[in-house]
């Protein structure tokens, strides 16, 4: 089952656009079943679930954190995680650069954009994102590499809307392309679409999508 899932969605989005199963809530068996059919990123949303499943599973799993992070949890996962898309504040920014420096590593990090229309979603707004960009304590980080931008659609069923809420984050992640990483090639990713809205989010760019119910069924 799971197997099949993630062939149909792989040969969905072609191959410029990476496949992050989120494993969120789902037992330790599912997330190898689905590593035994040949899925490598898996994507947690928090820190403590993240830390067991980890130190579980194998060790060639490529670890993503797409939920809210706190920055007193960084220290738990500086050790192995491969991404955190979730950066939404220069000081959770500087947190993780000092954490990955003590551990010897380079961390990737996406910044979380705020386009839904709805007020629970985490994220920086444009404005914000500017002011951290500029900021003078930004280029001194030696141990985080920003690697592009992340956001979430709005929870409808309104395709137009999801359509352009991704349209403009795409925009904007190739504005700040242009102005701030044109020399970088790791700044190149745009980590969005879920279960319910990778199609779109594909067509509008995505590199990378973040499926897990579709995948590994409702979660209870
Ligand atoms: C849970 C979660 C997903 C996956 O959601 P599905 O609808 O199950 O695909 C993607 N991104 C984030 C940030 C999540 O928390």
């Amino acid at each position: 089952m799971i197997a099949a899932n993630i062939q149909k969605i792989n040969d969905e989005i072609g191959n410029k656009t990476k496949l992050i199963a989120i494993s969120k809530t789902i037992p330790a068996e599912l997330v190898l079943e689905a590593y035994k059919a040949g899925q490598r990123l898996f994507g947690e949303n928090k820190v403590q679930e993240l830390v067991a499943k980890q130190q579980l599973l194998p060790a060639d799993i490529e670890w993503h954190l797409v939920g809210h992070l706190q920055s007193n949890k960084v220290k738990y996962i500086a050790s192995f995680i491969n991404m955190i898309h979730s950066v939404d504040s220069l000081k959770l920014l500087e947190e993780i650069d000092k954490e990955a420096k003590k551990n010897n590593r380079i961390i990737n990090c996406l910044l979380q954009i705020f386009i839904a229309k709805e007020e629970t979603k985490f994220g920086l707004d444009q404005a914000e994102l500017i002011v951290l960009l500029n900021d003078p304590k930004f280029k001194e980080f030696k141990n985080v590499r920003i690697c592009g931008l992340m956001g979430m659609a709005s929870n409808t069923s309104n395709t137009a809307q999801v359509r352009a809420e991704f349209k403009g984050l795409n925009q904007l992640f190739n504005e700040i392309k242009n102005a701030y990483f044109l020399d970088q090639a790791y700044f190149k990713d745009r980590s969005m679409g879920m279960s319910s809205d990778y199609k779109i989010a594909v067509e509008e760019g995505s590199t990378l999508i973040r499926v897990g119910s579709l995948l590994f069924g409702e979660r209870i």
